[in-house]
């Protein structure tokens, strides 16, 4: 919904494809219309499309949305990931999610009461002491941790 003013179309190749530029990467790369998608985007009023998203989002009847270019999406829609940090137990299996600095989604209770003990409460640490901190404390017991942002 915020990339409106990053991906931008620069020409129509066709009428259902483009070419477009991604500012932040500098990518320019052409793209295409999911055919099955066609009706929807060419929905260009709200409440489908809103000024400022993305030009190829849009939103669907049951209100779910859609990127309408899926297959060719640029690069930064591909890398991007809705969770900054990954906690794996010592099997490999994944043990809990981090959204944000510190809001953790997880099953595993052990590591639920090991977080809100001694992670949390670093939250306010600067960015690099935190993940150094963050990784040692759950290394200590077991954890490895994947930081996306790191
Ligand atoms: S995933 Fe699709 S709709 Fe979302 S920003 Fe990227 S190109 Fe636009």
């Amino acid at each position: 919904m915020s990339l409106g003013r990053h991906i931008q179309v620069i020409r129509t190749t066709s009428p259902r494809s483009f070419l477009i530029s991604v500012r932040v990467t500098r990518e320019t790369l052409p793209v295409q219309i999911v055919p099955s998608l066609v009706p929807l985007y060419s929905q260009k009023d709200p409440p489908a499309w809103e000024a400022g998203w993305c030009p190829f989002l849009r939103r669907e009847a049951d209100g779910l949305f859609a990127c309408t270019i899926y297959p060719f999406r640029p690069r930064i829609c591909r890398e991007f990931r809705c969770m900054t940090m990954r906690i794996l137990d010592r099997s490999g299996r994944e043990a809990g999610r981090v959204k944000g600095r510190a809001s953790l989604v997880s099953g595993d209770p052990r590591l639920v009461q090991l977080w809100n003990d001694a992670v949390a409460p670093l939250a306010g640490l600067p960015e690099k002491e935190f993940a150094s901190r963050c990784r040692g404390i759950l290394a200590s017991h077991g954890f490895d941790v994947e930081i996306f942002d790191e």
